[in-house]
């Protein structure tokens, strides 16, 4: 049961992702979550994330913002991005997931979510067989307090690493 909650591959941050090589593989979507994966919570895109769009579009792969913030939140970070995005997902629902990747234009299998959290982004990836991708959840240097589920999912990837069938089967680090 734990698997449903597994990552198909855990790196440190959406700029260890060997984007080329998911492309190899056959994906042709990513969906991003924004707080604390692309962003420290709230924060607006850096020239870097910026970048990492350009980039990837370049590469000619899709990329759908996938937030459960407000509106007006993704598209505040999305003004010099200018991707499609949902906000408000409700993730781990499954049917967002199937709804963003229709919006692209592909099928669940052709669609990696990249989140930094466990208990949304990556389950609901899960539930409806999209491959995805956790990174560490972006942090402030003065950040030491987490949650129940920051320490749950702590004990997760324990598991998670200690099991050879499932740890980073998608093999996409750079
Ligand atoms: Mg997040």
């Amino acid at each position: 049961m734990l698997e449903m909650l597994y990552p198909s591959a855990y790196l440190p941050d959406v700029f260890s992702i060997d984007y080329p090589k998911l492309q190899a593989l056959g994906y042709q979507g990513v969906l991003f979550d924004i707080d604390n994966t692309l962003v420290h919570h709230g924060d607006d895109a850096t020239p870097e994330i910026e970048h990492l769009f350009v980039y990837l579009h370049s590469l000619g792969l899709k990329t759908l913002l996938f937030s459960d913030n407000s509106r007006q939140r993704v598209e505040r970070f999305n003004r010099n991005i200018g991707a499609p995005f949902l906000d408000e997902v409700g993730k781990p629902d499954p049917a967002a997931y199937r709804k963003a990747a229709s919006m692209l234009g592909l099928t669940e299998s052709q669609v990696v979510c990249v989140g930094d959290q466990i208990f949304k982004d990556i389950l609901g990836a899960n539930r409806c067989g999209m491959a995805s991708i956790l990174v560490d959840f972006i942090r402030l240097p003065d950040e030491k307090h987490f949650g129940k589920r920051r320490a749950a999912e702590k004990i997760l990837l324990w598991f998670y690493r200690k099991n050879r069938r499932c740890y980073n089967r998608l093999s996409v680090a750079r």
